[in-house]
Formats: structure tokens, sequence, C-alpha cells
């Protein structure tokens, strides 16, 4: 202990004097408004998308700003627009005379002054309800809540204001409208400048493209749609089941974080995270840190009768006694079978390939890009001021959760060369590895490289991933070779080898300890289990229990490599089903007696779930017409993506069901997925998944795209490693989901590979940020989506971003700096769609859902 203090200690001096930059600072900055909408390119370079904008039969170019369309209409609507379509408080008189109102004022709608009462805002400013003030009732991320919520009679589908002053129904609805909001003062005249030009222009097209897209009113009229309403109620009917086969699959695997154990009232978190820094603001609050002592651990009893067993369909299920599972009995446990899996997946895949469903999602993709583009211009000026109100939070003061990081990669680069050279020169004759049958010290090591301690240097590391690894991922792969030797990443980077992982979880703890000396910032790590032995699990839990590498700012998820056929070549697993086996079987025998494994239990509180990894470019041929079963599956092929996903999930299911019983934590299912290779990929982490990595290839599957919207399952997105990987950053769609409103959030993926700094989650920040002018209150909003998709437990999570984030998904802005109007925005958008949904399918019986 005192060796590893005394090591760090050292290198920290080392790192005074040699220091990287820390471009961290570079992001803070609130950005004017960009004039992103004159180059919406996300899909101009695909061939999916040259087909939907021929699907749309609209201009060349851009669907609702062109040139000519700009210059030939006039203005009809304006106040009442912009006033319904963010629930601005508005004038009866505007809202009734359309078509003589002024155009909107960018800056005046919500200017502070008139609008908006210092009272209100300082409640807002406080997260407290006002009678006057706009209250989010939901957060953008709970679309669970969407349909019962009270909020939703009072919604009006915006288009039946704006259809055309004659019909009677949208004078209804305008006067609905109207009483809905308290008439406030008079919004000034506009004035002359660039914004209003582009607010007047983008005004007109958008509302031109609502009567294209949006259902009419509630007499099932149809405005300008080429949709029949039968067709808009297939769509609609599509478009519902599959989010119900989603919340299928999410219910049976237990993957609902609003019914994980952890999330439920009583959770013990030990260590205890650290008390609130400030009780008040004079008085700093003591906090002495509770060191980790398994001793303290509390090891539950075995679960009375209950066995396990491993079914024909290579899933596991629980049963009640021996007796049921001899005698044919029924388990308690229940998983979705195969069939039914593939069966649900084709379904999606031909909804989501389906040309109507394609081209109608399209659409309200565009009409959320230009909603946010109006709302930005509205009320930029407004978010600022919010936000500038709240005390003490700033873009480094929120919390922020990595929520995608390779442990094995999340050191930089500096970081580990420094360790390397400190380790060669303390502890030389330290025997770390064998190698032909003779076992090395490090010194000898390095000998037999040619290498002394000098030599060494970032460039002979060789570990950037920038050139030469793009669409390259075995390249990539071997990049985790320090100087391209597969020996050093076996003794510095592996947790189980000659030194059973001593090195790498003394780097670990640096890594960490930089984490918690940032305070805001969280990671939850992904390490390996690759389902080769039986003993992994044990391994594994040991290495982090008797290293003690506990800390309040890191969860770990288990990544498992997709890598069947390599095992079967070299003669370790003779079929698949020994891979499940190796995985799963631990896990079952700690769930029914802790005490087998005791540090495994004491780890797997810690544990968020699984990750799914490898390189998804590897193309698939699809060698059966029905899969074979895994205890079959014997070839040396590797089993698809979906295979793999399914069989994750569906052991899960029984896991997880059992684990819920025993009120011990649930696991998510957080696969890589949507980084390269097939779109079905995202279908099947859509039906399986909580939420997934990268996701870059959502932007080619619009109908899905719109799907992962309307579920707000969170994507975990890293443009840096995308980059240097497979899309260049300029056309990362990354800004396009935020701004439609996707659950996105920035990650890192690997910071040894594709960072330079040692604070390689605000690299990321700072370079999206450059590159795409996200204003603070945006970085904000990217943090405090972080930190809901995170694994971290709901008291914790409370204490982050609201006291009642997870049952009514309200945050709280002085918590998170995210600023009311824009929760409230986010949340109305989400409720919208999902009333037009609803309305497509009832619109022709009266049915609902
Ligand atoms: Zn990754």
């Amino acid at each position: 202990m005192a060796a590893e203090h005394s090591s760090h200690t050292k290198l920290s001096a080392l790192a005074a004097a040699d220091d990287l930059c820390d471009v961290a600072s570079n992001g803070s900055t609130p950005s004017p408004t960009t004039y992103a909408l004159l180059d919406h390119d996300t899909y101009s370079d695909d061939d999916q998308s040259d087909e939907m904008q021929a699907s749309t039969g609209s201009d060349a170019h851009h669907p609702y700003l062109t040139q000519r369309s700009m210059s030939k209409n006039s203005y009809e609507v304006s106040h009442a627009f912009a006033n319904a379509m963010f629930d601005l408080p508005t004038n009866e008189s505007d809202a009734s005379h359309p078509g003589s109102a002024a155009p909107a004022e960018p800056n005046s709608g919500p200017a502070p002054a008139p609008t908006t009462p210092r009272s209100i805002l300082m409640s807002q400013r406080l997260g407290k309800a006002h009678s006057g003030a706009v209250i989010p009732q939901l957060s953008p991320r709970t679309p669970a809540m969407i349909a019962d919520h009270p909020s939703m009679p009072s919604l009006i589908l915006d288009a039946a204001l704006y259809s055309s002053a004659e019909n009677p129904a949208a004078k209804h609805s305008r006067a609905s409208l109207a009483t809905l909001e308290t008439p406030l003062a008079e919004t000034p005249a506009p004035e002359n400048n660039d914004d209003d030009v582009l607010g007047m222009r983008l005004e007109k097209e958008i509302r031109k493209m609502m009567l294209r897209t949006h259902l009419s009113d509630e007499t099932s009229d149809l405005v300008g749609m080429s949709e029949t309403p039968e067709e808009l109620q297939r769509i609609g009917k599509a478009l519902a089941k599959c989010m119900k086969l989603r919340d299928k699959y999410m219910a049976l695997s237990c993957q609902k974080d609003i019914e994980n154990p952890k999330n439920c009232p009583g959770w013990k978190i030990y260590p205890p995270p650290p008390p609130p820094a400030w009780h008040n603001y004079h008085e700093p609050a003591s906090s002495e840190d509770v060191e980790f002592d398994m001793n303290d651990c509390e090891i539950p009893p075995i679960d009375g009768d209950c066995v396990f067993a491993m079914g024909n369909n290579g899933v596991y299920s629980v049963y009640e006694s021996a007796h049921d599972r001899d005698n044919n009995g029924q388990p308690f446990t229940s998983t979705p079978s195969i069939k039914e899996f593939f069966m649900d997946l084709d379904f999606v895949l031909d909804s989501i390939s389906d040309g109507p469903i394609k081209t109608w999602a399209f659409r309200r993709l565009r009409y959320l890009d230009a909603r946010w583009q109006l709302y930005t211009l509205l009320n930029e000026r407004e978010e600022t001021m919010q936000s500038q109100m709240v005390p003490h939070r700033d873009l480094y003061n929120v919390r922020k959760v990595d929520g995608h990081v390779h442990l094995a990669s999340a050191m930089n680069q500096k970081h580990l060369l420094r360790f390397i050279k400190y380790k060669l020169k303390t502890d030389p004759d330290k025997p770390v590895i064998v190698r032909d049958g003779k076992t090395l010290t490090l010194r000898e090591v390095f000998e037999s490289l040619n290498l002394t301690a000098y030599d060494l240097s970032i460039d002979t590391l060789d570990m950037h991933a920038h050139k030469g690894a793009y669409h390259r991922f075995d390249k990539f792969n071997l990049k985790y070779n320090p100087i391209g030797e597969s020996r050093l990443r076996e003794i510095f980077m592996k947790t189980d080898n000659f030194i059973d992982g001593e090195f790498f979880a003394q780097i670990t703890k640096e890594v960490i300890s930089d984490l918690e000396q940032s305070k805001y910032q969280m990671a939850e790590y992904r390490v390996s289990i690759y389902g080769r032995s039986r003993d992994e699990w044990d391994k594994l839990a040991a290495w982090v229990v008797d290293n003690k590498i506990f800390s309040s700012n890191v969860r770990w998820l288990i990544q498992v490599p997709r890598l069947y056929n390599i095992y079967k070549a070299t003669g370790i697993v003779s079929n698949f089903e020994q891979v499940l086996v190796n995985l799963f079987e631990p896990l079952f025998e700690v769930t029914r007696d802790p005490s087998s494994h005791p540090k495994l239990h004491v780890f797997l509180q810690r544990v968020v779930g699984f990750d799914s990894v490898d390189d998804e470019s590897k193309s698939e041929r699809r060698m059966h017409k029905k899969y074979p079963l895994p205890k079959v599956w014997d070839t040396e092929t590797n089993p698809p993506y979906n295979y793999y996903c399914y069989f994750t999930m569906a052991n899960m299911c029984a896991l997880n069901q059992w684990r819920m019983r025993r009120n011990f934590n649930t696991f998510v299912f957080r696969p890589h997925a949507g980084e390269a290779g097939d779109t079905e990929h995202l279908a099947a982490a859509f039906l399986a998944a909580q939420s997934i990595n990268h996701g870059i290839l959502l932007r080619k599957v619009p109908a899905l795209q719109y799907l992962y919207y309307l579920q707000q399952i969170g994507l975990a997105m890293s443009p840096l490693s995308n980059n240097a990987l497979f899309l260049v950053y300029e056309r990362n769609p990354f800004n396009t989901y935020f701004q439609r409103g996707l659950n996105v959030a920035l990650s890192t993926d690997d910071p040894l590979q594709f960072h330079f700094t040692k604070e390689p989650l605000m690299e990321e920040y700072s370079v999206a940020a450059q590159i795409w002018k996200f204003s603070s209150v945006d970085m904000c909003e990217l943090s405090m989506n972080s930190v809901i998709q995170s694994g971290f437990e709901a008291e914790v999570k409370r204490h982050w971003v609201g006291r009642e984030y997870l049952e009514t998904g309200q945050t709280e802005v002085h918590k998170t700096n995210v600023p009311l109007c824009r929760l409230k925005y986010r949340s109305s958008t989400l409720e919208q769609e999902h009333a037009i949904i609803a309305r497509m399918v009832g619109r022709n019986n009266g049915n609902n859902v």
C-alpha cells in the first residue's frame, strides 16, 4: 500500500513538471445560434438519403429551405405560431388574428423583463413549482410516462392551429390554446435584423412543412398529406407495435431502471458515497472516506431449494426445487424463445424498411430539426440567462458520466508511458511474465526488446490510432499493444497474468484517483469476460476486491467479446453452448448462494450490466435458414451479432428475474451497436438492449432512428473514436441526433488511442463544442443525459440530477444547470410525437393502442 502511494506521488511530481496541456477550458462560452440549418447535409452522402429525398418529392437540396420557396411566399401566421410551438405566453388577439400579426421577433418572445416575473425565475432557479411558471411535467427521458400523464389533454397538435383559417376545428384549437396560456404583455414589434429575416423565412417554411406532415385535427381530415387515412393508420400501428415489442423484452429481462432493486429505497451503497461538500455556504462538510473492507460486506444466505439448469435451448431456467426440475415442472423464470425473438426482429426489420414508414419517419425527423432551429432562435437568450442565475453550477460543476470507456485503455498514453518508465526504474527485477517456459523480469523483457527507459517515448509506444486504423478494426486492435508488443500489454494491461494484474491495478487506481480529484466526472469502465473458462469471473472479482479498486466515481460493465470462432479454432471450446455456460453459470451460482463466491457477489453489486464488443464490420453470412441451437453450434463460423444478442438477453431474463426476487441488483444490456456493419444490429439492440454505444449508423435508417427517439434509448457516442475508425468527425450524426432530441451523451471509448489530455471526457466535450458550436446549456444537457443513462444507483443520481428524476423524470436546474425552458421543450416535443402516433392508430375506429 505504501509503495503504491509513493509511486503515485512520484508520478504526480513527474506529471507536474511535464504535464499535458488541458484543453478543457475551451468549451464554456455560449455560442450564438448557428445557421446550421443552411447546410443540412447529414443525409446527402448516403444512398438511403437520396432515396428519402426522392420519396419526399421536394426540392433537390433541401426539403424546406430553398431559394425559390423563400422568395415567393408571404407570411400569414407568426406569433400564434411561434408561441404555440413552444408554449410561450401568448395573447388572445394575436392568436385569433394570425393573418394580421407581425412576424415573430426572435429575441422578444421569452425576453425576461416583460414576460417572466423575477419571482418565477427565482422559484425556477430553486426547482420549485410556481403558479405562473412554466414547469416541465416530464423530462425528455421518460416516454413510458407519456401515455397516462395528466398534461396530455392540453396538448394541442400545432398543425391544427395552422391548417387553414377557414377550418373551424383549427379555430377551435386556437381558442383552446389561448385559454391555456396566461395572457401577458404584448410582444414588442420586431426589430429589423438578420435573426428576424431568418426567423421569418424559417417560420414560413416550417409551417408549410407541417401542413405536409401533420395530422390536421381530430376530425380525421388530412391536410396535404399524401398518405390515405388507412395508410396512416397502418404506419401508426406498425410503429406502435415495434414499441410494444421492445417493452415486452425490457419487461421480461427486467431492464427497467425503476424496477432494479438497487434503485429502490433502502439499498445500501458500500463504501458510502461522499457526503455533499457544502451543507451551506459557510461550512464545508467533512468528508471522511470509508475505506473498503471485505469483512464489512454482508453476504446473504443461500436461496433455499431453488435450482437452476441450462435447457436444451441454450438458456438457463430457475426452478423452485430439484424435484420440479427433474419432473418437468415449470421454472419460475420465463424467457422468450429464439423463434419469438427472431420473428419479432423480422417484424421490426420489415417495418423500418417499409417505404411509406421510412418516408413518414424521415419527415418527422426533419420536422424535429426545424422545430429545434426555431426553438433555439427564439429561446437562446432566455436559456443563457436562466442558466446564469443558477448558483455554483457550470459546465465543470455538473456531474457527467463517461458511459462508454474500456478500462484497458482508460489511461492516456503519457500516463502509461510514465508508469512503464517508473516501473522499469523502481522494480526492474520483478519477475513479470513467462515466455517459452522461462520466467522473465521486467528488465529482461526490455532487454529482449532492445530498449531502455530512456528510449521510451510516446512515439515508440505507438498506440495512437489516428492514422492507418480507419476502417481497419484489426489494426486498431493491435494498437492496444505498447510498442506493438503483446508482451507489454500482457504485463501492464491485463487483470489475469503472472503478477495477478498488480501493475494494471496500480495504474487503474491512479486513473481513478484522477477521476476522483475532478469530483464531477464519473466512469463506467468495461472489463472483459471472455467465456473461455469457468473461473474468469472469480479471478476478475478477486482482482477488484483484493486490490480494493472501489470508488464512488466508478461502476463496472462487463464486456463480452464475440470471439467464439477463435476459441473454437484453438480448441478451447467445442460448441457455443460452452461459452454461454462459462459466461452465465457462475452468475447463477452466486445468485443462488453468494457465499460460494463471496468476492464475486460483492463485485457484482457494482456491475451495471453487459456489453457486447468486437468488430461489427466483419461480414456475417447467413449460412442457415434456421439457426442451430448453441449446443449444436459447433462449426468454426462465428454466430452473428443478433444471435449473441438474443442469448445474452435471454439468459439475463432468468438471471435478473431471480436476482430481483432475491433483492439483488439486476443487470442491463448495453452493447456496442451501429458502429459499423449491418444496420440489423441496431434493430436487434432496439429489442434487446436498454441503451447502446455508438449508433452512428442510425443516420441511415430513419424509421429506426425515429423509434430510438420515441423510446429515448440512450446512445453513448464517441465522435473522436468514430473519427479515427469509421466516420470522419464532420459527418458524425451526433449533433443532428442531439438537436432532434435523441437521448445522446458523449463518451470517450478509448482515451489511450484517441485522446491527448489527462481529462479525456472534457476533451471529448471540448472538441464537440468547438465543431458544433454547443452552448454551455447544450453541454449541461449532454452531461445530464449521461447521468440518466448511467447505471449508478438511484440514490446517487437523485443527488446528481434531481430528487424525482426516476419517478417523474423531472430534473432540477440547480443540480444540472439545464434550464426549465429546455426541459419543457424536449418533453413537449416528445409528448407530441407520441400523441400523433396514438391518434394515427386510433383514427378510424376510435381504438387506442
Ligand atoms: Zn467501445
